[in-house]
């Protein structure tokens, strides 16, 4: 239950005379109950001069009796003004004003707020939901809950400012005006910022002399330029193999040409953003190979991010359904263990990483003849410490630095005289391709000083990426 009391009486009394609307007197008696804003403006004004005309030594107060409902988070902001009408002396010339136009309220003979332009007047109503909820279902979004985010024009903040001056000078009263001002928000524009801060310095008899107050009642209610349906993005993972050695993880692009015509995201995101009907994604990995080398077993962790997806309910059997979209559209990548999952679970993929290990298998050349017996002992050598320079072919990319990594363990596959396979184990973050052919000798020790020949390195597959992340699924 909420009321106004006989010291509310004054306050009414005068905001109701200067051209107050009744939700912005209720604002400025300190009402908090939302229900009570709920009620028709029509009502609320009736119920006002109704309290006004009430004889003092009748009860003192007015019941608007209904049960507060749950609170609902909602941020007031505004996007778009219009020009001003409003200046005086110059000193506020720059405050954009409502738009011009007339409408049901003006036609319909109720005065404009001189305090909100009409904010809580029309836009409080039956119509103006109706309005904005329609606009929400044409969206075509799937949600579950939402924020609702009105901008509203900085010019506001002045005739709050200008009305809160009145109530004060008038009454001498402590109604605190701060209760229910319109939020205050982050993404507003440079003039809103510098409408707040003016009014933060500005003397209150300077204030009177540049702006009426009372404030003038406005001649046009504030219009609502756009209604605009955001959803919040979701987090899809998974893991990736690559099968072709002439394709890029990501675009890839050289001086605004593109080289080769798709990429493991691209071939990925395409029936993600079409599934979620989202604006934009964000791809990200545990780590990256090169264009030529495969990622073979398991597969490489990825997460995608949807920006803005209309769609957002998908159930098991629909992301195993769409994993076999994309696998099927496509011989070069394949996917599993795609799933729906949290921001937070993706800093999982991240974490660590370093420290991870990682299976290679490299295809080697050597100049000279090898035998079988030469590259045998590569199997004995075990957590084989590596001094890496910054490799010369990501040099204008990467800081130049050495960088200590370890081979955990190595396994030769002989295959001819001038070819053998090696299986690798490495601590993440190792060049494989420099560690075999030494980098002239920026990678020490490398195949090649190890075998005392010239090695070189013809092919290169990830066998694993040993992060335990996203959870493996049974499909
Ligand atoms: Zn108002």
């Amino acid at each position: 239950m909420s009321s106004l009391t006989e010291k509310d009486r004054p306050i009414v009394q005068l905001l109701l005379n200067t051209g107050t609307c009744p939700r912005c007197i209720l604002r400025f008696c300190c009402v908090g109950s939302q229900a009570l804003y709920r009620c028709p403006y029509k009502d609320l004004m009736k119920d006002l001069k109704e309290f006004l005309k009430n004889n003092q030594e009748k009860e003192d107060t007015v019941c608007f009796d209904v049960v507060d409902p749950p609170c609902k988070r909602i941020r007031l902001e505004h996007t778009e003004e219009g020009p001003d009408e409003l200046n005086h002396n110059g000193a506020l010339q720059q405050i954009p004003s409502v738009n011009n136009e007339n409408t049901a309220m003006e036609n319909s003979a109720v005065k404009v707020c001189n305090v909100c332009l009409g904010i809580l007047q029309e836009f409080c109503e039956d119509d103006f939901v109706k309005k904005v909820c329609q606009k929400v279902n044409s969206a075509d979004y799937q949600f579950t809950s939402f924020v609702f985010s009105v901008s509203l024009p900085p010019q506001l903040s002045v005739r709050e400012r200008a009305a809160w001056l009145l109530v004060k000078q008038e009454m001498g009263a402590t109604a605190c005006p701060d209760c229910f001002k319109p939020a205050k928000n982050k993404q507003s524009v440079f003039t809103r910022m510098a409408v707040i801060k003016a009014l933060e310095k500005i003397k209150e008899e300077d204030f009177l002399k540049h702006f009426p107050c009372p404030p003038s009642s406005p001649k046009n209610l504030c219009v609502a330029l756009e209604i605009q349906c955001n959803n919040g993005a979701v987090f899809v993972a998974g893991r990736y193999n690559k099968y072709s050695r002439n394709l890029p993880q990501t675009p890839w692009i050289i001086d605004g040409e593109r080289k080769l015509e798709s990429s493991v995201e691209e071939l990925i995101s395409e029936h993600l953003m079409a599934e979620f009907k989202a604006d934009s994604f964000n791809f990200s990995s545990s780590g990256r190979e090169d264009v030529d080398v495969r990622t073979l077993g398991n597969g490489r962790p990825f997460a995608i991010e949807l920006v803005n997806p209309r769609r957002i309910h998908f159930t098991a059997e629909d992301m195993k359904g769409l994993q076999q979209t994309i696998n099927n559209s496509s011989d070069k990548i394949q996917v599993r263990d795609l799933q729906l999952v949290t921001r937070e679970a993706i800093g999982r993929m991240k974490e660590g990483e370093e420290e991870k290990t990682k299976t290679y298998s490299a295809l080697i050349w050597t100049d000279e003849a090898i035998q079988r017996e030469d590259i045998a002992f590569l199997d004995d050598i075990k957590e084989l410490k590596l001094d890496q320079k910054t490799p010369l072919r990501v040099l204008h990319r990467r800081p130049l630095a050495v960088r200590c990594r370890i081979i955990h363990t190595m396994r030769s596959e002989y295959i001819d005289e001038h070819h053998f396979r090696l299986h690798l184990k490495t601590q993440a973050g190792t060049y494989i391709k420099e560690f075999v052919h030494g980098d002239f000798g920026r990678t020490k020790p490398n195949i090649g000083s190890l075998l005392n020949r010239t090695a070189d390195i013809l092919e290169l597959d990830v066998e694993s990426v040993d992060v335990d992340w996203p959870p493996a699924l049974d499909n």
